[in-house]
């Protein structure tokens, strides 16, 4: 183990533009890593704010449409940012929120301010890489982006998009040693601030949100960097020494349920990967959970970051569009709308409890999610709708929606990315596929269909 060191490695941090550093209080614009603890991003403003002997303070922009958020994800951000606010306050750094576009928002804030410098946290997401070249061509100040959700920062661990998990993996390994590291305490690095503003009131903020309210809050999961904590504690004691084995039976309840938190950034994956190594389980099961939380991971925000696609059905390889392409006249056996799917009206009762969960609770088992893809494809007029149907629902009901593992699943489920080719067969082509008597053979499929019904929050709207 690595002992502990003060700096934020600097290939962690890069400069959106070239202002030097001047004289003024330092901000953290906070956006894809939303917690008080393990966060470099936070590391490294109060390094900087100690360099340059100033004030430092957080800073959220709050957009007012964030790629179609439902309120459902605004309310699990408002409570987690709520208790992110109070332990930033307790190590003497205040919050700010503001409220409108970014682009324009920041740099005028940070010109009103006089800021020194401004650090941000990274997302391979195109929304908010467009703020930040906005953003950097605005300010009088320097810009710094700090890696704090990938255990190796994205643009180190390759150069280009990867090919497959067998690609990156050695790339990453080799990183891990030098990345794979401890945090300090912000406490040990940062002198509490002069800049005083008043406590946040997020329930007004809340009230002003234009979001999608007919998909409320989920009750599956307690919000916040306190819950994500109690989530890994319970994970590793109870479910981690049969993730190797059972990680795919969706009765088993073995997988950590932390997507939502590391979405949100209320845990960070670093720590996450810390502890599972540290913890007393057998190495089939740590190495099989790291295999997730980092290879594949950070595989998914590898191919955001290359590939400007990654939503589009544009994104997949050439070999799949050309086999989804010979077979696109293929019949349909089954053919549905998107309110079809939305509404789990399908002919296959695996299918529909799996939808059903999604949308009563914002969760869906991980094995059933490249299931649901999957059949979507099978199942839509064409692999293009296939794809946009399938980004939706995911989008509009999982909590951990609008995030690079969703765009890769859905892309790997429907056009083999990070795939090969397997047996020709119609509609699929080449992509692999998966059907519910193989859903059988992993898990006991009736016991899943009579658990999901037994939730009475289906469907709301319908
Ligand atoms: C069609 C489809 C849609 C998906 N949509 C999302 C999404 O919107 N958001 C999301 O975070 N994940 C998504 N995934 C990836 C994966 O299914 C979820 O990360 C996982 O089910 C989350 O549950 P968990 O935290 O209990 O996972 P665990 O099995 O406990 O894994 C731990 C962590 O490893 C990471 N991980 C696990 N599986 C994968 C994977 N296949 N690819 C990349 N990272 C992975 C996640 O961060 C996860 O939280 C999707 C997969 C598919 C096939």
């Amino acid at each position: 183990m690595k002992t502990i060191s003060p700096q934020v490695d600097p290939r962690r941090v890069r400069a959106l533009n070239s202002v030097p550093d001047r004289t003024g209080p330092v901000m953290y614009w906070m956006s894809r890593d939303q917690r008080a603890r393990h966060n470099w991003a936070l590391l490294h403003a109060c390094q900087k704010a100690n360099e340059l002997g100033q004030p430092l303070e957080v800073v959220f922009t709050l957009a007012p449409n964030f790629l179609d958020a439902p309120f459902r994800h605004y309310d699990f951000m408002f409570r987690g940012l709520q208790e992110t606010e109070s332990a930033l306050r307790a190590l003497g750094i205040p919050m700010n929120v503001l409220s409108g576009e970014p682009g324009t928002l920041l740099p005028a804030y940070a010109t009103e301010r006089r800021a020194g410098a401004i650090i941000t946290d990274f997302s391979p997401l195109k929304l908010t890489r467009s703020w930040k070249t906005a953003i950097a061509e605005r300010l009088e100040c320097p810009l710094y982006e700090v890696d704090a959700h990938n255990i190796v920062p994205c643009w180190l661990a390759s150069t280009k998009q990867e090919f497959a998990a067998r690609t990156i993996r050695p790339k990453l390994h080799a990183l891990q040693e030098t990345f794979l590291t401890p945090f300090p305490d912000p406490e040990a690095h940062y002198q509490p601030s002069s800049l005083i503003s008043p406590t946040v009131d997020w329930s007004m903020i809340a009230d002003g949100i234009r979001a999608n309210r007919s998909i409320g809050p989920s009750d599956a999961l307690p919000p916040g960097e306190k819950a994500a904590a109690n989530r890994l504690r319970q994970f590793i004691a109870r479910s981690l020494q049969e993730y190797a084995e059972k990680r795919n039976d969706p009765n088993s309840g073995c997988v950590s349920q932390l997507s939502a938190y590391l979405h949100f950034g209320q845990i960070s994956a670093q720590h996450v990967a810390l502890s599972v190594m540290q913890s007393g389980s057998s190495v089939a099961d740590r190495d099989a959970f790291i295999e997730e939380l980092f290879v594949r991971r950070e595989l998914s925000d590898n191919f955001c970051f290359y590939n400007p696609d990654y939503d589009t059905f544009n994104g997949i390889p050439a070999w799949a569009k050309a086999t989804l392409a010979d077979h696109a006249e293929d019949r349909r056996d089954y053919r549905y709308s998107l309110e079809d799917f939305e509404a789990g009206r399908t002919h296959d009762p695996l299918w529909n409890a799996a939808q059903k969960s999604l949308v009563g609770t914002g969760l869906m088992h991980g094995y059933l999610r490249m299931y649901w893809a999957k059949k979507i494809l099978e199942w839509s007029a064409s692999p293009v709708t296939a794809f946009e149907t399938a980004v939706l629902l995911n989008d509009r009901y999982a909590l951990d929606g609008r995030d690079p593992n969703g765009y890769t699943g859905i892309a790997w489920s429907v056009g083999g990315l990070h795939d090969r080719p397997w047996f020709e067969r119609p509609v699929y082509g080449k992509i692999r596929y998966m059907n519910a008597s193989g859903c059988a053979r992993k898990f006991d499929v009736q016991r899943y269909i009579r658990e999901i019904g037994r939730q009475d929050t289906l469907f709301p709207d319908t």
